[in-house]
């Protein structure tokens, strides 16, 4: 069964949240953004405004673009509004619990025909879809940080998915002028299996002391040549997802190279969890980032 797209349901407005509307509306899809937090909805919009205003700075967009797309990005604090609709992205927090508590709330206001869908970047899909009425229309549809910059999405499948779905899928990635990759359904699919445990080893040699924060840095960034340094990509991603990505491999793959270092461990405790909180193996609530170690 052949299915067109046209609204789009996003539910967890934080940092990937937004930046799924952002592509969404300026793709010309009805958006509809929900969080369990309003202020984080409030601040969701204002970041899309901003990140917006930047493309039309460089050309890339014009005002009227981003007229347009704003225009079609609705909040809604309301599950029920923002599930009736034919594609539904989670993107809230990657706990496997908060997932599933998610789909089982929108369940009763899906369409019959909508597609489910999880930005989820470890946790396994079948399993996630094995709980929902529907894993033959559910898919991982896995974007990279930031969104609207990033040109990967990874479209996994679960092990129920069916053709439709993913024909679906793919055609809405290159709707909204996204390049896609097909990765089975092992933890962490493919960038982050890659990925992940380069970051986890970078804290290990920082943790051993080998090296500092800007030494660390400083040897990826100039010696082979990676755009951001691993301990600044970690604090960009947010240290509780990295943690949470490292367990789910270990876990997942029961091998102990993907055992996550301790002083993860201890920066999550700490509430240190990158950009997002303002601190983590930077310091960014002065304007310059600082090394915390
Ligand atoms: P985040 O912490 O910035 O945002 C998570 C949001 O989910 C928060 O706004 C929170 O209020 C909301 N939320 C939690 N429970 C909810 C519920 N029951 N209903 C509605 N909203 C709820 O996290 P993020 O970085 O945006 O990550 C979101 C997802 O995207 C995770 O699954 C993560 O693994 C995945 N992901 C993250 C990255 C990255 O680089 N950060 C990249 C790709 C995918």
């Amino acid at each position: 069964m052949g299915m067109n797209i046209q609204s789009v349901g996003v539910v967890g407005a934080g940092q990937m949240g937004n930046g799924i509307a952002h592509v969404f509306a300026l793709a010309g899809y009805d958006v509809r953004l929900n969080d369990r937090d309003a202020e984080q909805l409030d601040r969701a919009l204002e970041r899309i405004e901003k990140n917006m205003s930047r493309q039309v700075s460089k050309g890339l967009i014009t005002e009227a673009d981003k007229a347009d797309a704003l225009a079609l990005i609705k909040k809604t604090p309301d599950i029920a509004e923002a599930a009736h609709v034919d594609l539904l992205i989670e993107s809230a927090t990657e706990r496997e619990d908060v997932k599933m508590a998610i789909f089982a709330a929108a369940q009763p206001h899906l369409k019959p025909e909508t597609i489910l869908a999880t930005n989820t970047s470890s946790i396994s899909i079948t399993r996630l879809a094995a709980r929902t009425d529907r894993p033959e229309r559910f898919m991982g549809f896995h974007f990279m940080n930031p969104v609207p910059v990033m040109q990967l999405v990874e479209l996994i499948r679960g092990i129920a998915t069916d053709e439709a779905t993913f024909d679906a899928l793919k055609k809405v990635v290159v709707q909204i002028g996204k390049t896609a990759a097909y990765a089975e359904d092992f933890p962490a699919f493919i960038v982050n299996r890659i990925l992940l445990p380069m970051i986890n080893e970078a804290i290990y040699t920082l943790y051993e002391g080998v090296g500092g924060v800007e030494a660390i840095d400083t040897s990826m960034k100039l010696g082979a040549n990676h755009p951001m340094g691993p301990l600044e990509l970690a604090d960009f991603i947010g240290l509780d997802t990295c943690l949470a990505i490292m367990q789910v491999l270990h876990d997942g793959l029961a091998d102990t190279k993907y055992r996550p270092c301790p002083l993860l461990v201890k920066y999550v405790e700490a509430g240190w969890l990158g950009r997002k909180a303002g601190r983590g193996f930077y310091d960014y609530r002065s304007g310059d980032p600082v090394p915390t170690r």
